[in-house]
């Protein structure tokens, strides 16, 4: 449970690096921003103190002067930081200088937020700058709380000592000192609540961000899945029916012909038996191999069962169907599958049939290259036939 606390605390304190690097990124901007506003308020200060005719006795002038030098100066580095973090604003990657930009827009405001104050002890017992300076980087600025500890009490020391020099009255300088410590504390206090939720709002979105990327790889996976053979990574018979119903449209409506081969291994069974499953199941992934390396990538190619496998050549006249029937059917006897040390060989045969306007649908398509198929065991295997479907006639190759 304490260990469980403790590192709760740990992981707000130091969050890891892709949280660190956004939360940098949100306070490149907010220093952006924060210079918008910043630049023209200094500058209506600056000019409403040069447009007062000086006068009064010796330190009114001093204190005029004090204040016009360190809003000159706090200008100036506004200025600069601002146009850093425009164009540090996109960086993706946070770097050394967007850290030196947002510690250096902290540091500036708080030091000089100080040093007003301290001059305005000249005409006031006030310590207003100062704390709006301290509730205003609680609030605006999410800085590491180490750092924020840091920052804080460097700017109260800065304060401590400015306010010694500057303000005479022992009693106001007790209480502007007490009252100085109390803007930090309740600067550090904003600081730590806003890091804290912001923190564990970024832990959250990092985790709906990695549990997103899980799920699109598991729809991803999902999807291959449903449309792809597990053992020989080949299209499946649903991604080809749905595949082959939208090219059979195609040919309806642009009379165009294609043709569709079912091919199946001859005497597989015996294979099975001889060698075992396992062995049967590699000479299945070294045909849909074969045949990958034997089309064109527009080809669609299948395995619809066991041993069984269609193509849809797109674009293909009758004499194209047999020619590349018959040049897949002599590599594949050709082949020498070496599984395990031995040598096996094997056919297959294949059935024709061309897809023109006149089809009507996939399942009439089958049936013509199953018959011309069926014929091609019946008249010995390992051979190719072709059935056309012309006028109502069956014709035969
Ligand atoms: P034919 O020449 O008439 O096609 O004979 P065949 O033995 O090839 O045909 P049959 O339909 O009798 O047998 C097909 C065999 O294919 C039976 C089955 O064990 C085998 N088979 C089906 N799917 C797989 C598979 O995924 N892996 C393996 N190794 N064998 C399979
Ligand atoms: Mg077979
Ligand atoms: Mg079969």
């Amino acid at each position: 449970m304490i260990a469980q606390y403790v590192s709760n605390v740990k992981k707000i304190a130091q969050p890891d690096k892709c949280i660190t690097g956004e939360i940098t990124r949100i306070n490149i901007q907010r220093v952006f921003y924060l210079s918008l506003v910043a630049i023209p308020m200094r500058l209506l200060t600056i000019i409403n103190f040069l447009s007062k005719s000086p006068g009064g006795d010796e330190k009114e002038v001093l204190w005029r002067m004090g204040i016009i030098i360190s809003h000159v100066v706090f200008l100036v580095l506004v200025i600069i930081f601002g146009s850093i973090s425009y164009k540090l604003k996109k960086n993706n990657n946070p770097n050394f200088l967007m850290i030196v930009v947002q510690y250096g827009m902290v540091i500036t405001i708080l030091l000089l937020s100080a040093v007003i104050t301290s001059i305005d002890q000249l005409v006031t017992n006030s310590i207003t700058p100062f704390l709006i300076a301290c509730v205003a980087i609680g609030v605006i600025f999410l800085i590491k709380p180490l750092h924020s500890v840091l920052i804080f009490f460097l700017a109260y020391m800065v304060y401590y000592f400015a306010m010694g020099i500057m303000q005479p009255e022992l009693s106001v300088l007790l209480s502007n000192r007490v009252n100085g410590f109390t803007s930090i504390v309740l600067g550090l206090f904003l600081s730590f609540i806003l890091w804290r939720s912001n923190v564990i709002n970024l832990h959250q979105k990092e985790h709906i961000k990695r549990q997103q990327k899980e799920l699109e790889d598991k729809n991803k996976e999902l999807q291959r899945f449903a449309n792809f053979d597990f053992l020989t990574g080949l299209t499946n018979r649903r991604y080809f029916e749905e595949k082959i119903s939208v090219e059979i449209s195609r040919i309806k409506r642009y009379s165009e012909k294609a043709c569709l081969l079912i091919l199946d291994i001859d005497n597989f069974k015996s294979i099975n038996d001889k060698y075992g499953h396992p062995v049967g199941d590699v000479i299945l992934e070294g045909v849909a191999c074969l045949l990958k390396s034997q089309l064109r990538e527009t080809d669609i190619i299948a395995r619809i069962g066991g041993e069984e496998f269609t193509i849809l050549l797109l674009n293909a006249d009758e004499e194209i169907g047999k020619t590349v029937a018959e040049k897949i059917r002599k590599r594949i006897e050709k082949e020498n599958f070496i599984v395990d040390g031995q040598e096996i060989n094997i056919t297959v045969s294949v059935g024709i049939t061309v897809l023109d306007s006149r089809i009507e649908s996939y399942e009439e398509g089958y049936k013509y290259a199953d018959r011309a198929l069926y014929r091609a065991k019946v008249k010995g295997k390992n051979r190719v036939e072709i059935e056309m479907y012309i006028g109502g006639e069956h014709n035969e190759f």
